[in-house]
């Protein structure tokens, strides 16, 4: 059974998140597996996130794409902010993949093996085991897996993000390209949240995308017939060319994440709970847990935490969100309208990254109207 230092199973954000740091750090010559079931050449999601300046891993080799203005809209209200010293960014994944693995290419001591992972073993001893379907067995000293195979039985009860996202070119001009729209509520959300999210690359191309917080499965087709509603009632545009799809399911949840109980293994990405609970939005917290992992291995040769660790006061906030999406969801648009629109939108965003100290914290929510959060607090309940 061919041995290694470290095993990465699932090269998705996660997977290549932390070999990239690893090769950028003095365990560079360790002796790397990675093991994936797709050939990661694909444009399969688009990722977005905000920073001052474009994060290391951001693609270098294609034009960068970001806007300095958000806005958030409900009903016939919109708040439009700039972000100041901050930029929301833009990744197509294919172009960073294909970064990450042309990297990867350079370093022999790096293996990439394309196959299916059925099953990682925990051992007697201190070493993991990973089962593929035609490759055989493979073990290693440390396993950093991101493939969800060990969701708990109350997943599937859990809090979702559902959506579906298109990428569309219209004929006449139709999008507004200075702001991204966040959050566009167009419901009434008496019973749900949901909204619309708009990338406007240009007066005539945008990504669009709807989504909807709930417990139950994805329904693509329902998904994208509020899609092309959206399009047609609301922007005015009924005929657009589509070149590319995305969905996806993304836990909205401070319940615990299944407990993994070998130490040798470590979760990576959404399996270690980096989506924020509040938002969905994960690709900068994996980049924090990865840097941190290799930070910590460097210092000390072992990782502490098998999964990421968010600061107990962050949890609490995002729960009170979630409670207040699950029970009230009419309170939603206000609560994220009247956010940015009585704060910076920068110290607002630096909140959601969970970078703010408890005095700007005070110092966002005591502007919010506040009884929607005292009556969240005498009914809490974690989601
Ligand atoms: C369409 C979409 C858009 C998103 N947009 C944003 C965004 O704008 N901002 C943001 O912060 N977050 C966003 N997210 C959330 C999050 O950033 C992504 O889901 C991110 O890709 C999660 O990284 P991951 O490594 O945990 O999982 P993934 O990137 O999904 O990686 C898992 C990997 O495991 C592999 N795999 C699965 N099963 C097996 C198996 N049995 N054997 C071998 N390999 C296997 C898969 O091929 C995949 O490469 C988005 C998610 C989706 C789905």
């Amino acid at each position: 059974m061919a041995t290694y230092d470290y095993i990465i199973t699932g090269l998705g954000c996660a997977g290549l998140s932390l070999v990239y740091y690893l090769l950028d750090s003095p365990l560079r010559d360790k002796k790397i597996l990675l093991i994936d079931n797709s050939s990661k050449t694909e444009n399969d999601r688009t990722w977005c996130y905000w920073a001052e300046n474009p994060l290391e891993i951001h693609p270098k080799n294609t034009p960068l794409v970001s806007w300095d203005s958000i806005k958030i809209t409900e009903a016939k209200k919109s708040v439009s902010a700039h972000l100041r010293n901050l930029k929301y960014f833009h990744i197509k994944s294919s172009d960073f993949y294909k970064e990450v693995i042309e990297k990867i290419k350079r370093f022999p001591n790096v293996s990439f093996l394309r196959d299916s992972v059925e099953k990682i073993e925990n051992t007697e001893e201190s070493s993991v085991r990973v089962v593929t379907s035609k490759s055989g067995i493979f073990s290693s000293e440390i396993l950093f897996n991101s493939i969800p195979f060990s969701l708990a039985p109350k997943e599937n009860n859990i809090l979702k993000q559902v959506f579906v996202g298109w990428k569309v070119a219209c004929q006449k001009d139709s999008f507004s390209p200075d702001a991204v729209s966040l959050m566009h509520f167009v419901s009434e959300q008496k019973t749900k949240t949901d909204f619309f999210y708009v990338l406007p690359y240009n007066k005539k191309e945008a990504l669009i995308e709807y989504t909807l917080y709930t417990k139950g499965d994805i329904d693509i087709p329902m998904l994208e017939r509020e899609l092309a509603n959206y399009l047609n009632n609301q922007l005015g545009v009924s005929e657009y060319d589509i070149s590319f799809k995305e969905s996806g399911s993304i836990p909205m949840t401070t319940l615990e994440t299944p407990a993994n109980t070998h130490p040798n293994i470590i979760h990576l990405g959404t399996l270690a709970g980096c989506s924020k609970p509040s938002t969905g939005y994960t690709f900068y917290d994996i980049q924090k847990h990865c840097k941190s992992i290799v930070n910590e291995i460097v210092l000390t040769g072992k990782v502490s935490s098998k999964k990421w660790n968010r600061k107990a006061r962050f949890g609490f906030y995002d729960n009170i969100i979630l409670n207040i999406a699950v029970k009230w969801p009419a309170a939603m648009p206000q609560i994220f309208g009247q956010m940015f629109a009585l704060n910076k939108a920068n110290l607002v965003l630096k909140f959601l990254n969970e970078e703010t100290n408890i005095w700007e914290e005070i110092s966002i929510l005591s502007k919010l109207k506040f009884s929607i959060f005292i009556k969240s607090l005498l009914n809490y309940e974690k989601h």
